[in-house]
């Protein structure tokens, strides 16, 4: 059923700064919709530095990729995103430890540990148009799709599309956490930004796997 190198994480990572990159604009003005219109940059910026310390520190153990890449997002992005972003990688190194790939099982661990990072962190339910409405179904998604027999590549691509059908469905929502919840009703009609930068990292580790 294969393996997942460091490599390959990183090569995620990069594809994630990319996608976030080229979309900056985008995510910037679903945020300037229900927010204050730094979504874009706060990702781009974050991931940015979170490249150039890889380039020159590189780790050799998933546990420190991650643990680099969590406090980086963490110092170096302000808001929301940055802390929740952070808190998902610092618990994806420490649910990893110090291997040097990934089998699809330890892989979807560490991602769900990130997921349960970002909830203890943020308090975010189902439905409260947030990042937690396109990970968690991406995220039951895989395991669903790993449980059933589906190699690694093909179930981040069924994860990606969870994400992506996630995301979608933010936008009638009206939110409950974030600076969008202070608009109440107001929030309704518009995609939650948080929810489109974790849709393009789930579609970035589909693209990455080979999906
Ligand atoms: P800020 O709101 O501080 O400007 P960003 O614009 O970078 O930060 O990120 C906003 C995104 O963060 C939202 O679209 C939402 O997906 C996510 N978010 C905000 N609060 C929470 C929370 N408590 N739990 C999970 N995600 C949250
Ligand atoms: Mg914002
Ligand atoms: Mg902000």
């Amino acid at each position: 059923n294969g393996t997942i190198g460091l490599d390959s994480l990183v090569t995620w990572l990069d594809a994630f700064r990319t996608a976030v990159t080229e979309q900056r604009a985008y995510l910037t003005e679903l945020d300037s919709a229900i927010g204050d219109a730094d979504h874009g940059a706060n990702m781009a910026r974050g991931m940015a530095a979170v490249m150039e310390k890889l380039e020159t520190s590189t780790p050799s153990t998933a546990d420190e990729l991650f643990k680099s890449v969590g406090m980086t997002l963490v110092t170096s992005v302000g808001g929301a995103s940055g802390p929740l972003y952070g808190t998902f990688f610092l618990r994806m190194g420490m649910t990893a430890g110090a291997v040097a790939e990934f089998d699809g099982a330890a892989l979807a661990a560490a991602l769900r540990a990130g997921l349960d990072g970002i909830v203890a962190r943020g308090k975010a339910e189902a439905g409260d148009k947030t990042m937690f409405d396109a990970l968690a179904p991406a995220l039951d998604a895989f395991d669903a799709a790993l449980a059933g027999g589906t190699p690694i590549p093909a179930a981040a691509g069924v994860a990606a599309d969870a994400a992506e059908a996630g995301r979608d469905a933010t936008e009638p929502l009206v939110a409950r956490k974030g600076r969008a919840s202070y608009l109440g009703e107001r929030s309704a009609g518009h995609l939650d930004p948080g929810s489109a930068s974790s849709a393009l990292l789930m579609r970035t580790l589909a693209d990455v796997l080979g999906s």
